[in-house]
């Protein structure tokens, strides 16, 4: 069973999220400030840590840059809406991941899985594992993208955008999601980007193969499936 540890002062919510991790098999402890937590995460075997920022004693970024002193563990920082500044830190301070509250509890899961995907592929093996869905392969590593046999070129953008896709696998990413993660937080050209470069990956990955990979889930976002259809 995968052990997750939330750091967060705000009990109402730590408790929350605490039942809906039992609920889907983790299991959980609490810290609800930062010393203690930072205490927890560095002499206890967790598989990941969702650390506030906003914390009495130590703060989130203190916490985690400390912990990052003895530990590798996956680390999902929780923000407050907005706050650009904690996430630039957090993610240089060696966060995982982030998300910003108030958040759908859906997303806070999809997210736990990838990180927690991530780091049994890391600890598979030191270089990355190849990434694949259907007939599309992607070396993390060398950065070749194969459907099928043939190989794919794509530009830095589109092969960020897949790659991002492809850790998500049967996950649906939203667009201000994949806005954030691809172009960075202070892009201004809006989703229809996300839109334009999805184009072009099916214009390179999927109409010359006549398979369907990327798929558009309406008023939500995109995800890449296994299956072909
Ligand atoms: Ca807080």
């Amino acid at each position: 069973m995968e052990r997750i540890l939330i750091i967060e002062d705000e009990e109402k919510i730590a408790r929350f999220v605490e039942l809906e991790l039992q609920y889907e098999g983790y299991e959980v402890e609490k810290a609800f400030n930062g010393r203690d937590g930072l205490e927890l995460a560095s002499t206890r075997p967790f598989d990941l840590v969702l650390l506030d920022i906003l914390l009495p004693q130590l703060n989130g970024i203190e916490v985690l840059r400390r912990l990052r002193r003895v530990s590798e563990v996956p680390v999902i920082m929780l923000t407050a809406r907005d706050a650009v500044v904690d996430k630039v830190a957090g993610l240089d301070g060696g966060a995982d991941d982030y998300i910003t509250k108030p958040f759908a509890i859906e997303e806070l899961l999809a997210r736990i899985r990838a990180a927690l995907r991530n780091k049994s592929a890391k600890a598979g093996n030191r270089q990355s594992a190849a990434l694949s869905a259907g007939l599309l392969t992607l070396d993390p590593d060398t950065r070749e993208v194969q459907v099928g046999k043939e190989q794919i070129e794509l530009t830095k953008r589109e092969f960020d955008l897949l790659h991002y896709l492809l850790t998500n696998k049967n996950i649906v990413v939203s667009r201000d999601t994949i806005l954030q993660e691809i172009w960075g937080y202070d892009f201004s050209g809006g989703t229809n980007a996300v839109d334009v470069y999805v184009s072009y990956l099916r214009s390179k990955l999927e109409e010359p193969y006549d398979i369907k990979l990327i798929h558009t889930v309406r008023g939500v976002g995109y995800m890449i499936k296994d299956e072909q259809q």
